[in-house]
């Protein structure tokens, strides 16, 4: 095999844990968290092929996870069904009636479901819009000085990946350690620029 074929081979070779290719398998820096709050992730389609979607690690990292690809409401049934079984859930998303999710840390009802909207800026706010179902739950956004994601273009400073976001709003509210979820796109993003660089998305 030349050595192009065999660099494509290997990209196309896909771990079957991880769901990486082989080259930036992140296996080995997987370290599961266990919290009690149960997370859902609203993925926009266009992420599903996205290799470098960070949301896609979260089932890898804990148990309690649905991930749901999809647009309108009807796609999204198993994570209503969770809304209906919870006893608050909380989607992340920086709509104006957002509070801080410092705000959800320590209620009397606490936050037991975790919602989060997966693509970019501009597909998540689509998301919002195509389920006002999500409209009626309680609505929090996470902001933190920097963040570690610089692997695709960020509309603005300090956006965050959904990986960090889930990481931080359950380490608020659940005392979920960060660690592993930093870990985790460390990993991820050390292999890409090892073996696929591409300029940094500079601020
Ligand atoms: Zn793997």
């Amino acid at each position: 095999m030349d050595p192009d074929n065999e660099a494509l081979s290997t990209w196309r070779e896909v771990c079957p844990a991880c769901r990486y290719p082989r080259k930036v398998c992140i296996c080995a820096d997987i370290e599961p968290v266990s919290t009690t709050v149960s997370v859902s992730v609203m993925q926009d389609p266009s992420e599903v092929k996205h290799a470098k979607n960070t949301a896609r690690l979260i089932p890898l990292l804990m148990r309690s996870v649905q991930l749901t690809t999809g647009i309108l409401p009807s796609d999204f049934k198993p994570i209503r069904e969770r809304v209906q079984r919870s006893q608050r859930s909380l989607v992340l998303f920086p709509q104006s009636r957002a509070k801080p999710v410092q705000d959800f840390a320590n209620l009397a009802v606490r936050v037991d479901h975790l919602i989060l909207l997966d693509g970019t800026w501009r597909k998540a706010k689509k998301l919002w819009l195509n389920n006002p179902w999500l409209h009626a739950l309680d609505c929090a956004i996470v902001t933190t000085g920097k963040t570690e994601y610089v692997m695709r273009k960020a509309p603005f400073n300090g956006t965050l990946s959904t990986l960090e976001a889930a990481g931080i709003a359950l380490g608020v509210i659940d005392g979920t350690p960060m660690l592993p979820f930093n870990r985790a796109l460390a990993a991820l993003q050390q292999r890409w620029f090892a073996f696929a660089p591409e300029p940094h998305n500079t601020p």
